[in-house]
């Protein structure tokens, strides 16, 4: 639904990568460049998002990791170009937050994502002090949006909930990364407190194609981490909510987690530390559960 839009708190997008940029959300109520907030909404020319690192409308990628983790939900499907994205038609907000992402940076991001909009926030980042700013900009948005936030569980090989924050924060989905085996990724975080886990890949060399492909600045490439796991989570919870336009929020969380294959028996010590078990995608939408493995 093109009017289920996932706000993506990252380094940006690729603003001309021609398999983002007919997914990328439009501010229908701004004219670009005219130097005028013509919404009303706080920002300048935010056509596209915003900068909230730098302060400025401009939400282009400069490292391409959001160009990548964006391409995971919403990269334009059945164009015949590159790849697709989990939550086709869906639209992606870019909310640049880094390099600098100070906690004010990106609370003011949930906060612009919240009052235009977005139901589904993803986030691959993490690893920062414990933030009451950051904790009560998304209660904001939760509460404003009645959607999920997801966030990636950390690539520190890890159960400490310390090193998983804010992914540990009891209110978003944490999200551990798989391998194409369904075991946890080498460097993925774990513990209880992780909610889902998702395929995140897991490279060995430069191009690896054990990696998850998705758009970079340009052209495509295969990354590895939490940070690839967690837009996929992001990209079904837009799923559920674009098949199911009255679900709340707890519920499309409930869907996801209680819809997921059992892995527990494909990661012996990791029992219990990787959510409810895999991500899949049909048996959310087709209203799973469904019988899991033993
Ligand atoms: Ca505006």
């Amino acid at each position: 639904d093109p009017n289920v839009i996932v706000s993506i708190l990252d380094t940006g997008v690729d603003l001309d990568h021609p398999d983002l940029v007919g997914n990328i959300w439009v501010n229908t109520g701004e004219i670009a460049g005219n130097g005028l907030d013509d919404d009303n909404n706080g920002y300048i020319d935010d056509v596209n998002g915003c900068d909230f690192s730098d302060g400025d409308n401009n939400p282009d990628d400069y490292d391409n990791h959001g160009s990548h983790t964006q391409g995971t939900i919403t990269a334009v499907t059945n164009n015949a170009t590159g790849v697709a994205g989990v939550a086709f038609d869906s639209k992606g907000m870019p909310c640049k937050i880094f390099p600098n992402a100070l906690d004010n940076n990106i609370a003011e991001a949930f906060t612009y994502a919240a009052d235009n909009g977005s139901i589904v926030s993803s986030n691959s980042w993490g690893g920062g002090a414990q933030s009451t700013i950051i904790e009560d900009a998304i209660d904001y948005f939760l509460a404003t949006s009645d959607g999920v936030v997801v966030f990636a569980a950390g690539n520190d090989n890890s159960s400490s909930p310390t090193l998983g924050y804010p992914a540990s924060y009891p209110p978003v989905i944490a999200v551990a990364a798989t391998n194409d085996q369904d075991q946890k990724a080498w460097y993925s975080n774990y513990g209880t407190w992780v909610d889902i886990s998702a395929p995140g890949g897991e490279t060995f060399f430069a191009g690896d194609p054990q990696g998850v492909l998705s758009s970079i600045i340009g052209t495509y490439d295969f990354f590895q981490g939490t940070s690839m796991a967690c837009p996929h989570v992001a990209g079904v919870a837009a799923l559920l909510f674009s098949a199911n336009p009255g679900m709340t929020g707890a519920e499309v969380r409930a869907q996801l987690e209680v819809s997921t294959d059992f892995i527990d028996n494909l990661n012996p010590g990791f029992e219990g530390e990787l959510g409810t078990g895999r991500l899949n995608a049909f048996q959310a939408l087709a209203g799973g559960p469904f019988p899991k493995a033993p």
